[in-house]
Order: C-alpha cells, then sequence, then structure tokens
C-alpha cells in the first residue's frame, strides 16, 4: 500500500542525520541522488529501511526491484515498487534484470554490509542454511566467523580508511588496517579463549602494533597483508571446527571471490 506520509518522514529522518534541512519541495524522486558518501553515512548508522519503496512508501515490493546510488562503497539498496519502477521507467536501467527479494532471507539482513555476500551465493547460503535446519540468527554469527568474513572485513577497512584519510599513502592505510585489527583482539585478550583456540597475549598484540610499521614495508599489495592477518587467525585456530560445518559455508561463500 502507497504510504506517502511513511516515506516523508523516513526521508526527513535521513536528511535530519546528515544535517540537511528538508523541505517539502526536496520530496520528489530526486532525492535517490543523495551523495554515494552520504547513503553509506546512512547505513552505517543503521538508518537504511528496506521495507517500503523509497519513492511513495508502498511495502508491495512483489518484483524486488531497488537503485543503488552512485559511488556507494556499501551499494545501498533502494527498493522501489513496480509502480514507480514503471512510470519513472527504470526498467531501462540494467538494475532491472537483478531481482532481489527483499522480503526473503533474514539472515541475509541481519548481516552488516561488509558481510553480505554476492547476490551469486545467496541460494547456495540459504540451501545451507535449510539443509542443516540452522536459525536465521545463527547463521548469520557463523557468516561472520569464517576466514572468507575476515578477509572481507580488512577490504572493507581498506575502504572505509582510504575514504576518511584521503591524503594517506597506501602503506600508511594499511598499517591503520592491523592496528586495527589489533586493536579488536585486544578487547577479548583478557576473557577466556574459546574452545580449543590460542588467542595471541596482550604483549604479542602490542608487540605487532608496535612493529606495524615493519610489518607493511616489504608487502607489496594489499593481499598480503589480508594473508598476513588471517595467518594470525589461522594460528591463533580461531576457525574451530570440528564438524567440519564452517568449513562447507566458507566454501560456498568464496566461490563468489573466485568468479567475480
Ligand atoms: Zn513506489
Amino acid at each position: 500500500m502507497k504510504n506517502l506520509s511513511r516515506v516523508k518522514a523516513y526521508q526527513q529522518k535521513l536528511y535530519s542525520a546528515l544535517g540537511i534541512e528538508w523541505r517539502e519541495d526536496l520530496f520528489n524522486d530526486r532525492w535517490l541522488t543523495l551523495y554515494g558518501q552520504d547513503w553509506d553515512k546512512l547505513a552505517e548508522r543503521g538508518l537504511i529501511e528496506n521495507d517500503f519503496c523509497a519513492l511513495c512508501g508502498n511495502d508491495e515490493l512483489k518484483s524486488g526491484y531497488y537503485r543503488i546510488p552512485a559511488f556507494s562503497y556499501y551499494k545501498v539498496r533502494l527498493p522501489i515498487c513496480d509502480n514507480c519502477w514503471e512510470e519513472k521507467g527504470y526498467g531501462e536501467v540494467a538494475q532491472a534484470q537483478e531481482n532481489f527479494n527483499f522480503g526473503k532471507s533474514r539472515w541475509y539482513k541481519i548481516l552488516p554490509t561488509y558481510f553480505q555476500p554476492d547476490e551469486s551465493v545467496i541460494q547456495e547460503v540459504e540451501n545451507f542454511r535449510s539443509r542443516f535446519s540452522l536459525e536465521h540468527d545463527f547463521l548469520a554469527q557463523m557468516i561472520s566467523m569464517t576466514p572468507w568474513s575476515v578477509k572481507k572485513l580488512q577490504w572493507f577497512m581498506l575502504k572505509k580508511i582510504r575514504t576518511e584519510q584521503p591524503t594517506w599513502p597506501e602503506k600508511e592505510i594499511w598499517k591503520s588496517v592491523i592496528i586495527s585489527r589489533m586493536n579488536v583482539k585486544l578487547m577479548t585478550a583478557d576473557f577466556p579463549p574459546d574452545i580449543d583456540s590460542t588467542p595471541l597475549s596482550r604483549a604479542e598484540i602490542n608487540d605487532i602494533i608496535k612493529q606495524a610499521t615493519t610489518i607493511v614495508k616489504d608487502f607489496k599489495s594489499f593481499v598480503e597483508v589480508v594473508n598476513y592477518l588471517l595467518e594470525i587467525d589461522y594460528k591463533e585456530n580461531r576457525f574451530y571446527d570440528p564438524g567440519r560445518l564452517l568449513d562447507d559455508l566458507n566454501n560456498i561463500l568464496e566461490n563468489i571471490s573466485k568468479a567475480t
């Protein structure tokens, strides 16, 4: 059902989060062309809503059409209902072919954007979920524990820091990615370790932070940074997986990175 006041309130909320004054005449289809960076900011703060058409508030999203604002790193999805899609002539846009079903996979929606797998494997992950009758929340948690997600997160951090610090040299950014990973480890350094894992000690983590400049010195690409961090996780035995379930899931997820 069309609901203009809902979508107006939504626009007002987003504009005010961006510090832009909302006016009635801004209520048109051009609001979708806010900068990709702005949409990313809104996504980071969890303000994007996916349950209704971003133009008219209609919550019947039968074909699952959506638009992605240009230059949005997170590829923020703005749902468009069938009526608006046709009315605005978006049908000619390439995105029309991608038929994302918004109501479908809850596990996908709970994941932070940087852990959402490519659409080409969503169905396979969903099959995996139903084969083992996993709860959506549990599956989302599993995804975030895979080696695949560790890699995804590092690439995400690279882009994020690059955007925030456009003047930094590349190696300074790599260093910062390593340090932020170590800071995450520091947060749990004093907790009892997970079963069978052997986490780095506080001193070892601090050592890596201190040596970060030396560590990145010989790296030639960011892939080496990612592998370095992944190796630490493997050494810590973070991917403890007696049932091989995590391994299976990881393989499904990794297939996309090979395909793309
Ligand atoms: Zn609409």
